[in-house]
């Protein structure tokens, strides 16, 4: 370290290189008095705040806000070019482009995105060009050229297109806003401050440095009394080998399931028996005792501000706030360098503490996925009432808007309400969420009432996501204060998120935005996030340094060579770090400029990597997953390639490293493996076996034990109260559980509803059942009629209309346990329509359904409050309908919304019972009644009306029973009794069974699965 005599000021590319510079010095022994070391922008800065003219430099979020508060105006109606007339294509309310290439497109104006992920923005194009532009000579005069209305392809706008006029014309009227905030732009502040300096002379030293911007050199050429000496970042050719004494290995885990314990393995065969620091953790899984913000990382990676980048650091400050290790003492003896280390962190470390080391982490989180994010855009998106708006083409049903109820989403409140920021319980978030699902009628604006009125939190958290209350927001910091019963490093987390949404509030607010852009901006954000975890008796806030330091790549890159004994490089796959430079409408909007790029994506990563390499002392590891999360093949990244090129005699051969691992034979030396087969050893991230804690023996399936046997059907209360102890069925139950023993169990023993209160067959079902049943009561009380004729078709037609629209209006009145259909959004509205036609069209199929028949019995309980004897057990049910005739005989009527193939008698020739339900209730009719029963018949009220079940061909007419299959249906070769005889046989058979406690999974046709349950069945068909 000879620089601290030689230069005044030495520049870094960031804050993290400019602190680790500082403390290599100081482990040196070199004084650095009197040297500025920082970090390029910063200087810039403290530079500006010396000698500027007293205007603030614009935050990027300011930035974006204020192009995107131009974007809006422009899409009003000013974005429009002068010589074509054409106007840019944007959406007003959000300022997005459409998506298109990386370029401006001619002709449709269409401003555009980034090809690679969604749409940039126009803001953000916009954004992406100011700070790479602004101030440079060519750039200034374009947007000054635009804003006087010079053509395009005229003047400074020679080689732009007529879409890219408009923009710059959007930049020129964002400058003149800065500057009437008294605010300027870094760029502008770097072309100003030549005339401004002190022409004395100052030798500066550029060190690790990247290629210089076209700002950054018109700066220092416009500044000659500068000695300026570049010493460029090592490893922009590409990688080397790695240093003599440090052993290469490559770990390839071969999918997502071995990633996580590979590297565990990795990191505790790098420790050894290091941890001894510790007394020993006891064997049994002990959490960490200590989580808090690590030291070491107090405040994560350093916060760049290129102006290009998607996210920014929510910590504000980029200068000098870090507390980085430094690089003459090792930041840790494993360094980590994960593309997502807070992910890969949550996995490893408890496993890593439980056998006694410390664990640090530092990276990055987006907004959106810590604790506070999560919660406060749940609730916005909940309490947004502009979401799921428009109105959407649905085939069959037309033009569709949303309905109040489907503009938000009963998800989004619970989620709000399972986070610490509900201040509600488990237990009450739990049932907030089951009464809301359990109720269609639920109203947004009731629940907010309720909500505001029982809990503050609610109501500051309201505020926030509403109104971005400044009050709220100081609550709610207090509220994550108190909440001691979380780690110090999470609440450090949470707050450094609610900063960040203020930061994104105060932008908005600064350019006469809502809400909604801030929270737009909010979520793009990235805070800081750090934390130790060390084991039980061991405090993690005073450890020097933890054992494994997990990262980011960049993070671990600045840590210095030697700064671990060995460093872990995760996700080197093409992926996770691609090395093509994403291509959007700003890069070449500046091309056309002639602005070029100095710096690629290329390039940072062989320089990262090339810092990775010298980072360790003992051991690089370099790391790739085999398989992605889709079970696809990953490829190395190039940097990957490249430094194994390094060691292979003909770079172009392709023999050598043809194996799945890409690597020549020498270099596959000391490879580590792990397979995705050993499922429970990859989830402990041990391969020592479990202390075997408990033994539980697997659960019984597809019988019941005989000890559960007394209650596979439960006592049932009869009316009056009396309690029936002998097992009493439902024809319905018989007939499921003839369908399939096991989907009986599930549906009607372990009751597997849904938790939301539904729409569909069931509820339909039920209002088409009430509907007719009170038809006909109408019929004989108002009409005087039993039957419907075809001349009182008009009559009926009358009626009918009259009792649903009674149903209709009932059905919110109705308790939620009776099925009620409630519609909430406009096709659930057509579909009850539906339904009520169905219905009306019904009576024509019934004027001419068994003429010489009259409905007797309408839902008419068959047991008579009590229980009748049936198969030998005990009965209770309800039957639909009971027609009878002038002779004493009856046909048993069934409802039905649709009819399969199973309802038809002639299903027995195939060797099963088929539905059984008309036929059971035909018996009881027969013994309790003294009725004669000719017929057990399913009637469809559905879109196609028709008939099925079984009827006696001797008694009843063929054309008596339109739209049936009769010769499916009809019993004419014996007695109609003896097939309820036959049935009665069958079902005290199936139901000795059943009391035996056989439920195995039988399903009688593939049908039976179709609406089953029970998802994980080994015998599903169909
Ligand atoms: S999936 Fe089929 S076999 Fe399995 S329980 Fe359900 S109905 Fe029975």
């Amino acid at each position: 370290m000879d620089t601290s005599i030689a230069y005044d000021v030495v520049l870094l590319p960031d804050t993290d290189r400019a602190v680790a510079y500082r403390k290599r010095a100081a482990d040196s022994g070199c004084s650095l008095m009197g040297v500025t070391v920082a970090a390029f922008d910063a200087w810039v800065r403290d530079l500006w705040e010396l000698y500027g003219d007293g205007r603030a430099f614009v935050s990027r979020l300011e930035r974006e806000a204020l192009l995107r508060a131009a974007c809006e105006r422009a899409a009003d109606g000013d974005c429009v070019d002068s010589e074509s007339d054409k106007r840019a294509q944007l959406d007003g309310a959000s300022g997005r482009c459409g998506l298109a290439e990386g370029c401006i497109a001619e002709g449709a104006c269409a401003l555009v995105g980034n090809g690679e992920t969604e749409a940039l923005g126009l803001d953000r194009v916009a954004a992406a060009c100011v700070a790479a532009g602004v101030g440079l000579p060519a750039f200034d005069a374009a947007v000054r050229d635009a804003q006087q209305g010079v053509p395009a392809g005229a003047g400074a706008l020679e080689g732009m297109t007529c879409a890219e006029v408009p923009v710059l014309r959007m930049i020129g009227e964002y400058l003149d806003r800065l500057a009437q905030l008294e605010l300027i732009e870094p760029g502008q502040a770097l072309a100003l401050l030549p005339e401004l300096l002190p022409q004395r002379p100052l030798h500066v030293l550029l060190e690790d440095a990247a290629p210089l911007t076209p700002g950054q050199e018109a700066f220092f050429s416009a500044c000659p009394w500068m000695g300026v000496e570049v010493r460029a970042a090592s490893g922009s050719q590409g990688p080397v080998r790695a240093p003599e004494g440090v052993r290469v290995r490559f770990a390839f885990p071969s999918g997502q399931y071995a990633w996580p314990a590979l590297l565990a393995d990795i990191a505790r065969d790098a420790l050894g028996a290091a941890a001894d620091r510790v007394a020993a953790p006891a064997a049994v899984a002990v959490p960490a005792a200590a989580e808090v913000p690590a030291a070491v990382a107090a405040a994560g990676p350093a916060a760049g501000d290129d102006g290009a980048s998607s996210c920014e650091d929510a910590s504000g400050s980029a200068d000098g706030y870090r507390d980085g290790r430094s690089a003459g003492a090792q930041a840790a003896a494993v360094v980590v360098a994960a593309k997502d280390p807070a992910v890969l962190f949550g996995r490893v470390a408890p496993a890593l503490v439980r056998q006694g080391h410390a664990v640090a982490l530092r990276g990055r989180r987006r907004f959106a996925d810590t604790a506070f994010g999560r919660a406060i855009c749940s609730l916005r998106r909940f309490l947004d009432e502009g979401q799921a708006g428009g109105v959407a083409h649905i085939e069959g049903y037309g033009d569709i808007a949303p309905t109040d109820v489907e503009r938000w989403d009963r998800v989004d409140l619970a989620d709000w309400a399972l986070s610490p920021f509900s201040g509600m319980t488990r237990k009450a978030a739990f049932k907030l969420d089951a009464d809301m699902r359990a109720d269609r009628t639920a109203r947004r604006s009731d629940l907010c009432a309720r909500l505001r009125g029982d809990n503050p939190m609610f109501a500051a958290m309201e505020r926030l996501a509403l109104q971005l209350d400044v009050q709220a927001a100081a609550e709610l910091e207090a509220v994550v204060r108190r909440m001691t019963n979380r780690s110090e490093a999470w609440r450090v987390e949470q707050l450094a998120a609610l900063r960040a949404l203020q930061r994104a509030a105060d932008a908005a607010k600064l350019a006469g935005l809502g809400a909604d852009a801030a929270f737009d901006q909010a979520k793009r954000l990235k805070v800081n996030v750090s934390r130790i975890v060390a084991p039980r008796g061991c405090d993690g806030a005073a450890l020097g340094a933890p054992d494994v330091l997990v990262t980011d790549q960049n993070t671990a890159a600045s840590l210095g060579s030697g700064s671990c004994k060995v460093l872990v490089a995760t996700d080197l796959t093409s992926a996770a770090y691609p090395a093509a430079d994403s291509e959007d409408a700003s890069r070449v909007l500046l091309e056309h400029l002639g602005v070029k790029r100095a710096d690629s994506a290329l390039a940072r990563m062989r320089r990262a990597f090339f810092a990775l390499e010298h980072a360790a002392t003992d051991q690089l590891i370099l790391e790739r997953c085999l398989n992605d999360s889709s079970a696809d093949p990953t490829y190395p990244c190039v940097v990957l390639e490249e430094f194994v090129d390094c060691y292979r005699d003909d770079p172009t051969a392709t023999e050598d490293i043809d194996n799945p691992y890409s690597l020549p034979e020498r270099l596959q030396d000391g490879m580590l493996l792990r397979g995705e087969d050993a499922l429970c050893a990859n989830d402990a991230l041990s391969d020592t076996p479990a202390p075997e804690a408990a033994r539980i023996e697997p659960p019984l399936t597809g019988a019941v034990s005989p000890e559960a046997r007394s209650l596979v059907v439960l006592p049932r209360v009869l009316q009056g109260g009396q309690v029936l102890d002998e097992p009493c069925l439902s024809p319905s139950q018989i007939e499921s559980y003839l369908e399939c023993p096991y989907k009986w169990f599930a549906q009607r023993r372990l009751r597997l509803d849904d938790l939301d209160e539904g729409f569909g067959p069931l509820e339909m079902g039920d209002f088409a059942h009430n509907a007719l049943h009170s038809f006909y009561k109408h019929m004989s009380e108002d009409l005087g009629e039993a039957k419907v004729t075809p001349q009182l078709l008009a009559q009926a037609r009358e009626l009918m209309a009259d009792v649903l629209a009674r149903h209709k209006a009932l059905q919110p009145h109705l308790r939620q346990s009776e099925n009620r259909l409630i519609p909430t959004s406009q096709v659930e509205h057509r579909e009850l329509a539906e339904l009520e036609r169905k219905l009306m069209d019904y009576l024509d199929f019934e004027a001419e359904l068994l003429p010489t028949f009259a409905p007797k019995y309408l839902e008419y309980d068959v047991a008579c409050g009590g229980a009748v004897d049936y198969a030998g057990h005990k009965l209770l049910g309800t039957a639909d309908r009971i027609d009878v005739d002038g002779e004493g005989r009856c046909a048993i009527i069934d409802y039905k919304g649709s009819i399969s193939g199973s309802y038809a008698l002639g299903v027995r020739e195939e060797g099963r019972l088929g539905k059984v339900q008309a036929l059971i209730y035909a018996q009881v009719v027969r013994r309790t009644l003294g009725l004669e029963p000719v017929g057990a018949l399913y009637v469809c009220y559905g879109r196609r009306k028709m008939i099925s079940g079984a009827y006696d061909g001797r008694v009843i007419e063929n054309a008596h029973l339109p739209n049936m299959r009769h010769k499916d249906c009809m019993c004419a070769d014996r007695p109609f009794s003896d097939v309820l005889d036959e049935t009665e046989e069958a079902v005290a058979a199936a139901l000795e069974r059943m009391l035996a406690g056989d439920i195995r999974p039988r399903p009688e046709t593939p049908e039976a699965c179709k609406w089953c349950p029970v998802s994980s069945c080994s015998e599903r068909r169909g």
